[in-house]
């Protein structure tokens, strides 16, 4: 049987409830939809961010500092706690993980890419979970702008996924920002090059995430590029990723 490749990505809210640290019950959610995944031959890659706000929780800073080599360290901080958890959960399934931290360099650089994309295919065939972030101490470019959508994305051409999964705090992309609008209707499917979807994508992001729908649009443009579809879909939705897997349509799909 063929396997699919999904590149999954979790921001900081959703990851951290909000700035309540960790959200353990969650994570262990996602993990257990993610061996289900696994058992139906699909193999996962998972972008988590989070290190930012778990180090600022871990740091006792209710603010997300300006400071960019503040943010630096509060990264440094929180990624131990990132991957401790991640790594005991999936080792209640018997999965293990591995930690990969990149920098956007990594992919321009011919040689760095090939071992990226060496070591990804590696760690997918042993069945290990990749766990991948920016590294936050050498690069600050998610830091800035992006909250990992564009590492994502990177990461989706680089291992030729079928698939980008974007889980975020929203249903999806709306016809307009639905935190500022009631009647902001749910776009289902729209094609990437589609004019209106730049236009509908807020740029604002939570306080604890640098994303915002814009860069999530962004990521879907660039992943379209090794011709992949991305889905754009709330993190909170019951059983998202194991019901994305078992074909059902939820979110908004960005196709090419
Ligand atoms: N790599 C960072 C993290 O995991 C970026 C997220 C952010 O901008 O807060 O925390």
């Amino acid at each position: 049987m063929i396997k699919q490749r999904w590149v999954i990505k979790i921001g900081s809210a959703l990851l951290t409830n909000n700035g309540k640290g960790l959200d353990k019950a969650a994570i262990a959610s996602w993990v257990e939809q993610i061996v289900v995944l696994a058992q139906r031959d699909i193999e996962v890659i998972l972008v988590s961010s989070g290190a930012i706000a778990e180090g600022m929780r871990r740091l006792g800073w209710n603010t997300r500092p300006d400071d960019i080599h503040q943010l630096q360290a509060a990264a440094a901080v929180g990624q131990m706690g990132l991957v401790q958890t991640y790594e005991s959960l999936f080792a209640q399934h018997n999965m293990h993980t591995a930690q990969i931290l990149l920098v956007h360099d990594d992919f321009i650089n011919i040689t760095q890419s090939n071992n990226v994309s060496a070591t990804l295919n590696s760690l997918l065939t042993l069945g290990i979970v990749p766990i991948v972030n920016e590294n936050d101490t050498v690069a600050t470019e998610e830091i800035s702008f992006g909250d990992n959508d564009t590492l994502a994305a990177l990461v989706t051409n680089l291992a030729n996924a079928d698939q980008l999964v974007i889980l975020t705090d929203q249903g999806g992309v709306y016809n307009t920002d639905p935190r500022k609008n009631k009647q902001a209707k749910l776009i289902d499917k729209i094609h990437v090059n589609a004019k209106t979807l730049e236009k509908v994508a807020s740029r604002t992001a939570g306080s604890l995430g640098s994303g915002g729908m814009y860069t999530k649009v962004l990521a879907a443009k660039t992943a379209s590029k090794s011709n992949t579809n991305t889905i754009i879909a709330s993190g909170k939705e019951i059983n998202i990723l194991s019901r994305l897997g078992s074909g059902e349509r939820l979110g908004t799909l960005i196709h090419c």
